[in-house]
């Protein structure tokens, strides 16, 4: 597998002016100055805004939709900016949109989930922002892809940009969901084991679509340590021209943040480190059985293979595998364990089964 590169990521100087965790609001999009300006004071004055972001151009699923009032909107951010002394974020998505926002002076840059997508566009903002180091957010693409997240990050980062973050936006799936685009926590999860260093910003406004369940998605952001929080702001929200049931009043804002719980990713009360020792130390003893149980498990796996070739009969057998499926679920339900989570787990083990039954079937050596 290629080894993924991020290299010298520096958030530094654009995380002086945070605080942990960093919390970016603004509107979806920059609708009029008189919106931009109220929201923007009514944010200040909360005193919890490190970076006030508004959308100037706006990549709209379908055509009829506002799509943003483009180059005329930078004097009324700059006028935010001028007011507040908050620095400003806008997103890019062209090469003409950073030559622009670098003429109009916005701090920090965000690439759209939209365009995380598409490698071409990453390559052409790549080139546009080569010899700049204007700070870079970067949205997770829009299909459930850590490869295309990471490449995206790379790109821009050969570019010579090493202000990065990640921006976890949720993603789509096709179905019902509570979300607007659901979270798939392992995702960002995976992208922190990949590269510890590298801020990632949880935007629960994108993932939820609603109101109600950003509180509950920005607490579970923090409790899986995420640096920072992008949430949508506007002074009247039921009227706002894009994402109108996701943006909060900034009053609202203020009271999701206050009730919010922030906790260390270490505690260095000693008793707190000895107990945390303890119990890991269980877990580790757990895991290690579970390992020993499913390569005890592989190998009887591996001897009906063998049986299986030998008398020619398919590797499966639909009333066997349903009913493993119910008496598991049945034991592991009594045990306490969640009834998803054994599906899952089960429909794991049994698909490394198949899989290690057909290279014994396939195998004519
Ligand atoms: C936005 O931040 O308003 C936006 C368009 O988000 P996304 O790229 O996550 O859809
Ligand atoms: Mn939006």
């Amino acid at each position: 597998m290629e080894v993924p590169q991020i290299r010298n990521i520096s958030l530094d100087l654009w995380l002086q002016i945070k605080k942990r965790p960093l919390l970016i609001s603004g509107p979806c999009s920059a609708e009029s100055r008189e919106q931009l300006i109220a929201t923007g004071e009514a944010l200040a004055n909360t005193g919890l805004v490190s970076v006030f972001r508004a959308g100037i151009w706006k990549p709209r699923t379908r055509s009829h939709s506002f799509e943003g009032h483009g180059e005329k909107a930078f004097s009324w951010v700059k006028e935010v900016k001028e007011k507040t002394g908050i620095p400003v974020a806008v997103e890019v998505a062209r090469p003409s949109h950073v030559e622009l926002c670098l003429k109009h002076e916005i701090d920090i840059l965000w690439i759209g989930a939209r365009s995380v997508a598409n490698p071409f566009s990453i390559q052409e903002l790549a080139e546009a922002l080569a010899g700049t180091n204007i700070p870079v957010m970067i949205k997770n693409p829009v299909n459930p892809d850590l490869q295309l997240w990471i490449g995206a990050l790379e790109r821009i980062n050969q570019a010579g940009i090493n202000k990065l973050a990640a921006i976890h936006r949720g993603f789509n799936t096709w179905g019902k969901s509570q979300y607007r685009n659901p979270p798939l926590w392992e995702i960002p999860i995976e992208l922190k084991r990949l590269f510890p260093e590298l801020p990632i910003i949880c935007d629960p406004s994108h993932i939820c679509g609603n109101r109600s369940m950003i509180e509950k998605v920005a607490q579970h952001a923090l409790d899986l340590d995420m640096d920072g929080l992008m949430i949508e702001s506007h002074i009247k929200p039921e009227k706002a021209l894009s994402d109108k049931n996701q943006q909060i009043s900034p009053s609202k804002l203020a009271k999701i943040i206050n009730k919010l719980q922030i906790k260390k990713a270490s505690s260095f009360k000693k008793e707190t480190t000895e107990n945390l020792e303890e119990l890991r130390k269980q877990i580790d003893l757990a895991d290690y059985k579970i390992l020993e149980a499913l390569a005890e498990r592989m190998n009887v796996v591996k001897s009906i293979g063998y049986l299986k070739k030998n008398n020619k009969i398919t590797i499966l057998q639909i009333e066997r595998w349903n009913n493993i499926i119910h008496k598991r679920e049945e034991a592991g339900l009594k045990l306490g364990l969640n009834k998803e989570f054994l599906n899952e787990l089960l429909k794991l083990i049994h698909k490394e089964a198949i899989n290690v039954q057909k290279q014994i079937l396939n195998d004519n050596s």
